[in-house]
């Protein structure tokens, strides 16, 4: 049997890996347009590559899919982060799980990630066309013709199409699954970009970029109303960090823009009510008469938002705590509990993923075969699945690949 895997991304080589190793007597080409394998996987985790989560409880896992976690519960039983831990140290690659339980190897080298599967391929039947960009597929009876623009067509008895979404278009995945998937009788979910930073229209922000926050809570009010708590940043265009990515994820479907911004607020005690804050305020005011305001906001926030706080709300300079009266007060706490801005675009072309793709209810999924294409596979972010940051991408790509490369290894 011949299998053409589309996309030596993570998905399509740990399709090609499960099935050298089930079933070695397959043929396999592995079909990527680049010159090289796994150029998202290499620069993924800021290079370090975080190669899936340390959460075990697959239950939790599947929360941190905003889309698709419903469509992985049988496939990620059957290759979980835990496996797919076991997997990377079984083949030479030992892993390290963070403090904030996210997995790299010990190298923080994600090179040698895709190193594993070089070495896999090289011992097994699997052939690399590399420099080889699929421009299309056609079914003939049971069979599927691959079609490139320069180079001879090829002939497989299954395909795996993992060609990714169309995030980061600089690595290769610029999207053109879509159309194959479509030409093969599919459709394909809205595509929307996620795991993302905001632009803010409010430009005394920018006076704050690189002001970091480990723990605040951020709200956007658009057609439905998220919040994500934990970390995020100021720069010099608006808010990124991992909580803003989540939040990201979240409204990845809502439209927003210069003429019609999405609400966001920040609270930036989150750890405390608002009664609860003006209560310590007032105890810190009457303790410190002398001391300045500002300062006194400082116990909150750092010393550089205290400052905009008092100039945004046209607090006198040097304000004393003695000085202060209730509306000061008031103002203040609304700020920190509630701070308004305007979201008016996306960190578009540095998304990390595409939310959307081909239509999870057209796909197996305990084999990632189409349900509409007997023979065709998909595995990865082409699939109508993404997840927040912290190795659940990658996860998912492991999974899909791992699920469809056994389905393809066991057929009879
Ligand atoms: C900067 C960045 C950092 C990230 N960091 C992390 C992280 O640390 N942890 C995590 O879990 N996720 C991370 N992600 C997300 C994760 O990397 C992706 O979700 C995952 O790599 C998707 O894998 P894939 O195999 O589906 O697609 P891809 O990795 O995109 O692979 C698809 C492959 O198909 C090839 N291809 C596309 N079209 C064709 C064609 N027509 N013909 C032939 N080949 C084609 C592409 O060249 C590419 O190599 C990150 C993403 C980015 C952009």
């Amino acid at each position: 049997m011949k299998v053409a895997i589309i996309g030596g991304g993570a998905a399509g080589m740990m399709a090609a890996a499960a099935i050298n190793e089930l079933n070695p007597k397959i043929e396999v080409f592995l079909i990527e347009r680049n010159e090289s394998l796994g150029k998202k996987v290499i620069i993924s985790g800021g290079g370090r590559c975080n190669v899936t989560t340390g959460i075990e409880e697959i239950k939790t896992v599947l929360q941190n899919y905003p889309r698709g976690g419903k469509f992985l519960t049988s496939a990620m039983h059957a290759f979980s982060p835990t496996d797919v831990y076991s997997w990377f140290e079984h083949h030479g690659v030992p892993l390290k799980c963070e403090k904030d339980l996210r997995v790299f190897p010990v190298s923080d080298n994600g090179r040698d990630v895709v190193g594993v599967f070089e070495e896999i391929f090289a011992k097994n039947k699997t052939e690399l066309l590399l420099g080889h960009a699929v421009a299309g597929i056609k079914k003939e009876n049971d069979s599927f013709i691959i079609k490139f623009r320069n180079q001879p067509e090829v002939q497989a008895d299954a395909v795996v199409l993992a060609v990714g979404g169309q995030a980061y278009r600089r690595t290769g995945s610029t999207g053109d699954g879509y159309a194959v998937a479509e030409s093969l009788g599919h459709s394909i979910a809205p595509l929307a970009a996620s795991l993302h930073s905001f632009f803010i229209q409010e430009k005394w922000t920018k006076q704050l970029a690189g002001v970091s926050f480990a723990n605040a809570t951020i709200t956007a009010k658009g057609a439905k109303s998220h919040s994500r708590t934990g970390a995020f940043l100021f720069t010099h265009t608006g808010i990124s960090g991992p909580a803003v990515f989540a939040l990201s994820s979240l409204t990845a479907h809502e439209s927003f823009g210069e003429n019609h911004p999405l609400e966001i607020f920040i609270d930036f005690v989150s750890e405390i009510s608002k009664d609860e804050l003006t209560e310590q305020l007032k105890k810190l005011i009457a303790e410190n008469p002398k001391k300045s305001f500002k300062n006194t906001l400082h116990n909150f926030v750092p010393a550089k938002l205290a400052g905009l706080i008092c100039d945004e709300l046209k607090f006198p300079a040097e304000l004393k705590n003695a000085e202060t009266n209730k509306q000061y007060l008031q103002k203040s706490v609304e700020w920190l509990k509630h701070l308004p801005l305007k979201a008016t675009g996306r960190g578009a072309g540095e998304e990390f993923v595409t939310a959307g793709g081909v239509k999870l209810s057209e796909v197996n999924p305990g084999t990632m075969e189409s349900k509409i294409c007997p023979g065709l596979y998909f595995a990865g972010e082409i699939l109508d699945i993404d997840g927040f940051t912290g190795g659940f991408n990658l996860q998912a790509s492991w999974t899909t690949g791992h699920a469809a490369g056994e389905k393809i290894a066991t057929r009879s």
